[in-house]
């Protein structure tokens, strides 16, 4: 049977929940196993316990901080785009739509034609920058495609996870993805397709399925969609729409077999949330994962970590070639493993601050 995700169930939306609230009693009343743990780690805002000096904090924490105006206002203007007057496109737009996606700021592209078990059943309530309470909302699927697209990040930032660095390459990416998907979406209107795009402040779909679907990478035991040019160090984005476009096919480049053999992320996550266990979920696998310990150790570190993302060989770069010689070679697979841990040890942390957040006298 098809198991749709419930938004509810997702860490944030947990530990947004208000002690003492209709939604907080409903919620544990139902999964009464999961509120001693989310109750420790509710309210405290991720930066609480960076170890930071107060002058650091200052300076560089407001980089992003105006994010969530920008988020509202691509919200509101993609709401509001009136419908153009349908146009009608042969099956061949499809390569112009992923070019117009990369133009818009997208690396990759693909297609995805939705079905019912994409969608979320109900909204978290993961949506409060867009001033949004939709919190217990079932989610009606109203779209019939999906163009899903990835923004790489920056690698000189993620080997700096799990410093400032990499959570300022996370926001910064975010947005980007947001900006990409309502320019899109904007212009999908303007054809007379309604449409809308996700963001970090409102989903209608889970993104890893869907970029799964799309052909954008395999599901590595990180839980992430790991991309054979840009490995873990990716965001993912999704115009949902009524345009009918010929839908892409999920690839495969060997990753189960592996992530298998490698298992960097698990030996390098700090709070040993990932487990090399696999679990199904309608038909593609994926991985057993500790949410709750993760999301603490943000909270313990003041950032969100990445240090799963930094370990992936694959985001610190695997030639074309090598990959295509190792899908049916492990051997190969146990040399590049074994290479790269030669040469980074068990991941590529590199400590020097960047010059973004380098305060005077230090290199
Ligand atoms: S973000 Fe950090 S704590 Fe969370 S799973 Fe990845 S490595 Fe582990
Ligand atoms: S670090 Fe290794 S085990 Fe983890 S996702 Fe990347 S390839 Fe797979």
């Amino acid at each position: 049977m098809k198991t749709k995700y419930d938004e509810r169930n997702i860490i944030f939306s947990r530990a947004r929940l208000k002690k003492g609230t209709k939604n907080y009693h409903d919620y544990y009343k139902t999964h009464p196993q999961l509120r001693k743990e989310d109750d420790a780690i509710r309210g405290m805002n991720i930066h609480d316990k960076l170890r930071r000096s107060k002058t650091f904090k200052e300076r560089f924490l407001p980089i992003h901080a105006n994010n969530n105006r920008l988020l509202k206002t691509l919200h509101d203007t993609v709401e509001q785009a009136p419908l153009g007057n349908r146009i009608d496109v042969p099956e061949t737009f499809k390569t112009n739509i992923k070019a117009i996606t990369k133009h818009y700021g997208a690396k990759e592209v693909g297609i995805v034609k939705l079905k019912d078990e994409h969608y979320y059943s109900h909204f978290g309530g993961t949506n409060e920058a867009l001033n949004l309470d939709n919190y217990g909302e079932k989610i009606t699927p109203s779209y019939t495609h999906a163009i899903v697209y990835l923004i790489p990040m920056d690698l000189t930032y993620i080997n700096r996870a799990p410093d400032y660095e990499e959570q300022l390459e996370t926001e910064n990416i975010y947005l980007n993805i947001a900006y990409t998907g309502a320019r899109l979406a904007l212009y999908l209107k303007s054809l007379g397709y309604p449409s809308t795009f996700q963001s970090e402040a409102f989903y209608l779909t889970p993104l890893v399925p869907l970029a799964y679907d799309a052909g954008l990478g395999q599901i590595g035991m990180s839980n992430h969609i790991v991309n054979p040019t840009y490995g873990d160090r990716v965001r993912l984005g999704a115009v949902l729409t009524n345009l009918a476009l010929p839908e892409d096919k999920p690839i495969d480049f060997g990753l189960e077999k592996f992530c298998k053999r490698c298992a960097l992320c698990v030996m390098n996550c700090p709070s040993r949330s990932i487990k090399p266990h696999q679990r199904m979920v309608n038909g593609r696998t994926f991985y057993k994962f500790t949410d709750v310990t993760c999301f603490k150790l943000w909270k313990n570190t003041g950032t969100d970590c990445g240090t799963c993302i930094q370990s992936c060989p694959f985001t610190q770069g695997i030639d074309q070639e090598t990959i295509e010689n190792m899908l049916n070679d492990t051997t190969l697979m146990d040399t590049v493993i074994q290479n790269h841990i030669e040469k980074y040890g068990r991941r590529k942390y590199n400590k020097a601050p960047l010059p973004i957040v380098r305060l005077e006298g230090t290199k």
